[in-house]
Parts: C-alpha cells; sequence; structure tokens
C-alpha cells in the first residue's frame, strides 16, 4: 500500500508497531516442533485462560484454526451447520470439504445471528442410513460478512441448550471475539465457555503481524496438534510470533473502542449525504456495510482515487473495517471522502 493511503479493506492490513517490534526481538525462542517454545507456551496458556478452556494451540492463521476446529468435531460425511454468509463456509476456500470431507448446510439471519427455530429444523444428530448427520454447529462473533454484529450471550446459552444431550457440538469463529468483548462488555470467556472449539485471532484488530489460536479441550487440543503438523503446519522458533501476540493482548484489546467509534463516525458522516446506505446506529463494532447498489464499483473506484481503499463483499455491499493504522483524523478523511463519492 502507498504511504498516506487510508486502508479499509480489512482490519488484517496493520503493521507492527514499534512496541510490538521491540517485543518480538526480545522473545526467548525454542523449537516449537518439540514443545520448547517458551513464548509459544506462555501463549497458548494465556489465551486458554482467557477463554475459559483448558488448552489451545498457536496457528498460522484463523482458517487454519477453524479447520483443525471443526475437523475436531465432524467426521468425514457429517455436515455442519453455519450462516449462509459464514467465514466457514464463504472464504476458506472449501477446506473443510477438501481436507476432511466435511458437508455443510446453512441458515441465513439478516444480521447473521442465530436462528433457533431454523436451527431446530435443519439439525438432524444421528440421521441413521439414509440422511447425512449433523455434528456440529459454527457461530461467527462478531459476524463479518453481516457488518461486525455481536451475539446476544442469551442467544449463545440457548443453542448451547438447544444442542444438550443430541451430540451435536459447538464451534466458535472468534476471530473478532476481542471486538464483542470490547463492544458489549462481555468478557470473551462468557461466550466462548458455550462452545467445544475456539478460534480466535490475534491478526485482526489486535494488530499482530501473523496468528490465531484454536481452544478447546486437553485431548482436543492435543489432536489438533498432530494434525497441525499433518498438514504441514508445525512450525519451529515461532516464539518470535507469539511475542507479538502476547504484546497485542497486553496492549490492543481495550483500545479496539476507538475502532468501533471511527466506524461509527464515518457511517454518521456518510449517512448524513444519504441516510439510505447505513445507519450509524446499526454499527456495532469496527465493521461498516455501504449497501450502494448499482454504485458500488463506482464509489470504490473514486474513494480509491482520493487515497480510501474499500473493499466489494457481496453485489452492491462495500465494506469497511477500522483498525490500529486508522486514526481519528484517518476516519475523519474517509467519511469525508466516502460521502463525496456518494453524493457523487
Ligand atoms: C479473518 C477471518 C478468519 C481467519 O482468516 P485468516 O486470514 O485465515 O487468518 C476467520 N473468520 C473470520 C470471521 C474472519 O474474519
Amino acid at each position: 500500500m502507498t504511504t498516506g493511503m487510508i486502508d479499509l479493506r480489512s482490519d488484517t492490513v496493520t503493521r507492527p508497531t514499534p512496541g510490538m517490534l521491540a517485543a518480538m526481538s526480545r522473545a526467548d525462542t525454542g523449537d516449537d516442533v518439540y514443545g520448547e517454545d517458551p513464548t509459544v507456551m506462555a501463549l497458548e496458556e494465556r489465551v486458554a485462560d482467557l477463554l475459559g478452556h483448558e488448552a489451545a494451540l498457536f496457528t498460522v492463521s484463523g482458517s487454519l484454526a477453524n479447520i483443525l476446529g471443526v475437523r475436531a468435531l465432524v467426521r468425514a460425511g457429517q455436515e455442519l451447520l453455519c450462516e449462509e454468509r459464514a467465514h466457514v463456509v464463504r472464504a476458506e476456500l472449501g477446506a473443510h470439504a477438501a481436507w476432511h470431507g466435511v458437508t455443510t448446510r446453512t441458515w441465513r439471519h439478516p444480521d447473521g445471528l442465530i436462528d433457533l427455530e431454523a436451527l431446530r429444523s435443519l439439525m438432524v444428530p444421528d440421521a441413521g442410513p439414509y440422511l447425512v448427520s449433523t455434528a456440529a454447529i459454527a457461530v461467527e462473533n462478531t459476524h463479518n460478512f453481516a457488518g461486525g454484529t455481536v451475539h446476544p450471550l442469551a442467544d449463545v446459552a440457548a443453542l448451547r441448550e438447544l444442542v444438550a444431550g443430541t451430540g451435536v457440538r459447538l464451534h466458535l469463529d472468534g476471530a473478532r471475539l476481542w471486538n464483542a468483548q470490547v463492544a458489549t462488555g462481555v468478557p470473551a470467556r462468557d461466550c466462548a465457555q458455550h462452545f467445544d472449539t475456539v478460534a480466535v485471532c490475534l491478526s485482526k484488530g489486535l494488530g499482530a503481524p501473523v496468528g490465531s489460536l484454536l481452544a478447546g479441550s486437553a485431548d482436543i487440543v492435543a489432536e489438533a496438534r498432530v494434525w497441525r503438523k499433518r498438514l504441514g503446519a508445525g512450525w519451529r522458533q515461532a516464539g518470535v510470533l507469539a511475542a507479538a501476540g502476547l504484546y497485542a493482548l497486553d496492549h490492543h484489546i481495550d483500545r479496539l473502542g476507538e475502532d468501533h467509534a471511527h466506524a461509527r463516525s464515518i457511517a454518521a458522516t456518510i449517512a448524513d449525504v444519504d441516510p439510505s446506505v447505513v445507519d450509524p446506529e446499526r454499527v456495532q463494532t469496527n465493521i461498516v456495510l455501504l449497501r450502494l447498489g448499482e454504485r458500488a464499483g463506482h464509489v470504490v473506484e473514486q474513494a480509491g482515487a482520493e487515497g480510501v481503499l474499500a473493499g466489494i463483499v457481496a453485489p452492491g455491499v462495500v465494506r469497511l473495517i477500522t483498525h490500529l493504522d486508522v486514526s481519528r483524523d484517518a476516519a475523519e478523511r474517509a467519511g469525508t471522502v466516502l460521502a463525496r463519492a456518494i453524493k457523487g
């Protein structure tokens, strides 16, 4: 990216801060395939504790954490249920099917949330010799392609109750669970405890250059460690990356509130010129969806020419994501540029 650009395409575009780079250069390391990297082990313990699970595994990407988590819950030929726009079915290139024979069916919720009624009719545990058996349900909190929406804790508890005694297990794609925690004040653990496996990212709003974790029971995580290596993703002195993650957990969680305020202010500036495009009241975290219809391509091009980068995530839908590298001034400028492009 050219300097001076305001990049709202994703919160994955952040660069490590000087403080983070210093922490990385000080990291104590060892060979993680031998289980000897003290910084990786410290990160895994820290995240397991934050999520209220027995153990956690450090992975190169959130997709890999999801792949290993779902694999632990769903056998080849069984199914995973998830919302229609979930990252696990839209943005992981069919990995769950390609590697592990997992089939999927989906429900649709306008905000990407849990629909208990739909799930009651979709879910078929132990289906026998004719229908596909449901092995697990995946929930995404916050929901990326639905616009950074947060799941009410009561819905999650009700989902846990729905599957109780059925053998159906629950996976949480919590790539932005920290954003949900900051937006609601509900600790990540309170949501995560309802799930059998939980994936979280350090490389989104938390600003680490690389890294995600899968949390779960000690057995599940031990097995995921084997499968991670089997997929070719065991790593050696990964402590330099784990140090960035620990630094991010120490310094970059509480500040997510700033990203949320910036997202809301950009949405408000845009709604001032065209309220049909976005409702700022509905912006819950760091993601803003602009419903632009035919104008989407033109607006993205025009804003890009003025130094503001945005992405199209569905036909006519532009997504903006605020993050660590978008200052308050930059957010203001982005709002002005986008509003001008939309006004035309
Ligand atoms: C970004 C993201 C992931 C993981 O993405 P990677 O690029 O593989 O790290 C998983 N789930 C959601 C909802 C995401 O937004």
